[in-house]
């Protein structure tokens, strides 16, 4: 029987089937205790909360999922074997953690695109704002990071695909990227000036929309746990 709530899952509102980690063996304390199954939508018991208000990622819905008694059939449990969910939601991590930071990456591209373009075309005192030296630094510190970003994606991923053991570089790439598009964000902001807090000129929602990277898929913080705690084990 599963029973709980799980909030803030992207998609549930439209999901046909639901991946869920539970603790399965209470006497197990740890990761030891937690298996995997697919639940699908009509099971009795499964109901959704309402769609969350956001702050951004609009086009995404989330809400919370509830379980009262869930009776889930024993072919449902992932792997055919109980308490290694946990080792299963960690190499899912690892791929997601890649994705968020290759997203993190495109939409930082996609932001300093914006603001050279307005920075190319915005006059003041005469001139564009991007002859400024300020604007510029801000320009050339947000390529130099989406580059650094990038290479980081891009290793992480090879290794990834050579069959590598990538918990450190996929946490490592997240962290930096999810940061850099920030901080990408919020210079572009500033070089709209006013206009990057208008909704009609686009900045301000890439501003609350990638704000999300930080969060999911493990926080920030949660990633320099993760660095760390392979650091200091792979010291030992
Ligand atoms: C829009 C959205 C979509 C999401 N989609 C999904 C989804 O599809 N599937 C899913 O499973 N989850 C999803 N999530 C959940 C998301 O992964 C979590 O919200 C996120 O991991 C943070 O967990 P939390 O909200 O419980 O924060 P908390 O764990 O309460 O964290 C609060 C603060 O404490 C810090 N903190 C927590 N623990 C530690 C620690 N040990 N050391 C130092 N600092 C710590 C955090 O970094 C953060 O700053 C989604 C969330 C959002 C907002």
């Amino acid at each position: 029987m599963l029973n709980g709530t799980k909030r803030y899952i992207t998609n549930a509102p439209e999901a046909g089937i639901f991946t869920v980690m539970a603790r399965t063996d209470s006497t197990k304390k740890g990761a030891d205790g937690i298996s995997a199954f697919i639940v699908e939508r009509g099971a009795p018991g499964l109901s959704l909360g309402n769609i969350d208000k956001k702050m951004g990622q609009k086009g995404a819905h989330t809400c919370d999922v509830i379980f009262d008694n869930v009776r889930i059939p024993a072919s449902n449990l992932i792997g055919g074997v109980e308490g290694i969910g946990f080792k299963t939601a960690m190499k899912v991590l690892d791929k997601g953690r890649i994705n968020i930071a290759a997203a993190s990456v495109g939409a930082a591209e996609r932001i300093l695109r914006d603001a050279i373009r307005y920075a190319k075309e915005r006059k003041q005192f005469g001139k564009a704002i991007g002859e400024f030296q300020l604007i510029q630094a801000m320009l050339a510190d947000s390529h130099a990071e989406i580059y650094a970003a990038r290479c980081m994606v891009l290793d992480a991923a090879r290794r990834r695909d050579d069959g590598l053991n990538v918990s450190t570089e996929a946490a490592c790439a997240k962290m930096f990227a999810s940061e850099m598009c920030g901080r990408v964000a919020d210079r572009a902001v500033q070089i709209f000036g006013g206009a990057g807090y208008l909704a009609e000129y686009g900045i301000e929602r890439f501003y609350r929309d990638v704000r999300l990277f930080r969060l999911f898929e493990g926080t920030t913080q949660i990633q320099q746990l993760v660095i760390a705690q392979n650091l200091l084990r792979d010291a030992a």
